[in-house]
């Protein structure tokens, strides 16, 4: 994917001359693949949106890859990654086989791309890799053995080791999102903060945060009652809510957001989680980036403003 992924760039900037500017040379659509099946939140919505929003920024040719059903037989799961530049986990679920594993791993050693969103960071908890791709992650009885919490404090990340659960999440509701890394590509062009659509906001995610970059954060207000983790309320602080993560050679754009609720089907819209255009922008902008170490995409004049959320 690392060859695939450099013509995509040389393509662009052979063929742009001052007749043709680069935004109008056609290349090689970038090949992805949404990886989903089992996820206790609605994944027949999200991988159908994730296909949807990908394939219409014209960059993308999508494939969805569906895993067994929970508790179905794993023997012929064997999804092809190295045929991708960008693979979107939209999983969380029975383990995979360890040959599969395995070969995920080596995809992502050697350049591969990988995005994932919300209640995938509750899967593989014993899966040293996944958890390493994913930087951080929540539930699935991680604590202290999982890595440190992952904070942001003055200005900064920060790891704190303190022992605890992982894991909680602030009753849906519209917040604000802080730009904290306005130089990298997925977030050139982004407000400095801009309100997203009513969603879950988790807090004290905790993992090995290697290689670990936060780009956006969200405040948890200690006013809102909080669940399915051990505080009962918002934690206070600023929490991630995008970021990437160096794997290898390889990229993962992660976010926090995206709720959609488990056996959703499909026509049950509206979700304004990933409805939101700001939700919709990141995972676009992120998943090229995954894909090309690049972001090519304009910032749409729809995109949420500091006060107004701005749904589909
Ligand atoms: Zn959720």
């Amino acid at each position: 994917m690392r060859f695939r992924t450099l013509c995509h760039l040389l393509i662009g900037c052979t063929l742009a001359t001052a007749e043709q500017p680069l935004h109008a040379v056609q290349t090689d659509p970038l090949q992805a693949m949404v990886l989903t099946g089992q996820n206790n939140h609605g994944w027949q919505v999200l991988s159908a949106h994730y296909k949807n929003i990908l394939e219409e920024t014209g960059l993308f040719e999508v494939d969805v890859v569906t895993s067994p059903p929970p508790g179905g037989d794993m023997t012929d799961f064997a999804p092809d990654f190295s045929r991708y530049d960008v693979v979107v986990i939209e999983y969380n679920g029975d383990e995979w086989p360890a040959t599969v594993k395995r070969s995920f791993e080596r995809y992502m050693e050697h350049g591969g791309g990988m995005v994932y969103a919300h209640a995938v960071n509750h899967t593989f908890t014993d899966w040293p890799a996944f958890n390493e791709m994913m930087g951080i992650g929540g539930w699935g009885g991680r604590d202290e053995s999982a890595g440190p919490y992952v904070k942001y404090r003055d200005g900064k990340m920060v790891l704190d080791h303190r022992p605890g659960h992982a894991g909680e999440c602030v009753d849906a509701h519209a917040f604000s999102v802080v730009t904290r890394d306005t130089a990298h590509p997925i977030m050139r062009g982004l407000p400095s903060a801009w309100l997203h659509g009513t969603d879950e906001l988790y807090s004290n995610q905790r993992g090995p945060a290697k290689n670990m970059t936060i780009l956006a954060t969200a405040y948890s207000d200690p006013a809102r009652e909080a669940h399915w983790g051990v505080e009962t309320h918002g934690t206070g602080e600023h929490e991630p809510m995008i970021y990437t993560i160096g794997y290898g050679e390889g990229r993962v754009f992660g976010t926090a957001m995206g709720h959609v609720d488990g056996g959703a089907p499909v026509d049950s819209e509206p979700w304004p989680a990933i409805d939101c255009v700001g939700f919709i922008t990141l995972i676009q902008r992120g998943t090229e980036w995954a894909a090309t170490g690049a972001v090519t995409q304009t910032v749409p004049d729809a995109f949420p403003t500091a006060t107004e959320v701005s749904l589909r």
